[in-house]
């Protein structure tokens, strides 16, 4: 039987079947995927292939493999054999939930958010939501925001989670899909999660701007099915979307815009700062690229924490 895991507490994995029942199964033996060192070998999402035991009158499955995965989650192990954790694969979209003073969402989260997303491989949308609570000006700014990643290619809509505004637009863009959410903590999710399926009450992670590491976490993704065609995965107590690490040199990777224009730098190792003769510098002088992202790039690539305000008309 094939099927895909929704639950998994370690031991025992709750697989939905191709026959859409539920099946409690365990991993017999060892069992590794090669080239991944993680501490699961299972985890939410993975498609499996799993054979129906009979024990003492329950069906029992047993999971003999692993569909290689589109992509993965992780989280770091908080030992230190340099293991990590995969919190969940096989995600088709994250949407992160902005809005921009209650609470504020620095463009250096966002930024960062993406690149992680990017690493992932996975796409991102990004949500302005609580857009029924801003003035005239605040609207201005969300639209010129929206401009600059609609620019770069990411799909960018303002929502009310609270009224229902183009809450049907996020549901049409989930159908078929595999979903997770993220945001600060107060941006909306629990409201547009239950403006999309009442009564489904997640605990949705809180993701933080730092890449906090060795964090202890003891509760697992889980996926949900929705009434219409669509999946949610849930990560409560993860903090963030999972860690990447990306190595200086490949962070310019991660910007869309940069990596466009970079080939077209002198030197074919450009890390887009002092360099002569720059592309992606060429491209933010004549306003190509947007000044915030390109502040947000020299931030990560200094490991400091987010402290931009959406203060994108400044340079
Ligand atoms: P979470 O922490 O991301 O799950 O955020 P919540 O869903 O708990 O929302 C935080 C607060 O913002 C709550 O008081 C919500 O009622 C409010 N809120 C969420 N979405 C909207 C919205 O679109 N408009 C308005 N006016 N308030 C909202
Ligand atoms: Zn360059």
């Amino acid at each position: 039987m094939k099927g895909t895991v929704y639950k998994s507490t370690g031991s025992w994995y709750y697989v939905k079947g191709e026959d859409g029942k539920y099946y409690d199964c365990r991993i017999k033996g060892k069992f590794r995927i090669k080239g991944i060192k993680s501490t699961n070998p299972v985890a939410v999402g993975d498609k499996v292939e799993f054979d129906i035991e009979d024990k003492e009158g329950a069906e029992q499955g047993v999971i003999k493999k692993i569909d290689k995965r589109e992509n993965y989650i992780i989280r770091k192990s908080v030992n230190l054999s340099k293991q990590i954790h995969i919190i969940a694969s096989n995600i088709d979209q994250v949407f992160l939930l902005i809005t921009l003073n209650n609470p504020p969402t620095f463009t250096t989260f966002i930024d960062r958010f993406l690149v992680t997303a990017e690493a992932y491989g996975i796409k991102a949308v990004l949500l302005f939501n609580k857009i029924d609570t801003y003035n005239e000006d605040e609207l201005v700014e969300i639209k010129y925001l929206a401009a600059i990643y609609r620019e770069v290619g990411y799909e960018c809509i303002g929502i009310s989670a609270k009224t229902g505004k183009n809450v049907e637009k996020v549901k049409e863009m989930m159908l078929g899909k595999t979903s997770m959410f993220s945001g600060h903590s107060g941006t909306g999710k629990s409201t547009l999660i239950n403006a999309l399926e009442p009564g489904l009450n997640l605990k949705t992670s809180e993701i933080s701007g730092q890449h906090k590491q060795g964090q202890h976490t003891t509760t697992f993704a889980e996926m949900f099915d929705l009434s219409f065609d669509a999946r949610i995965i849930d990560t409560p107590g993860i903090k963030g979307f999972g860690v990447v690490d990306i190595e200086r040199e490949e962070l310019g990777n991660y910007f869309p815009e940069f990596f466009k224009v970079k080939q077209n730098c002198k030197f074919h190792n450009c890390m887009h700062l002092e360099e002569p003769q720059c592309a992606v510098k060429e491209a933010l002088e004549e306003g190509k690229i947007a000044w915030s992202r390109y502040k947000s790039y020299l931030q990560i690539l200094e490991g400091e924490e987010d402290n931009y305000r959406t203060d994108i008309y400044k340079k």
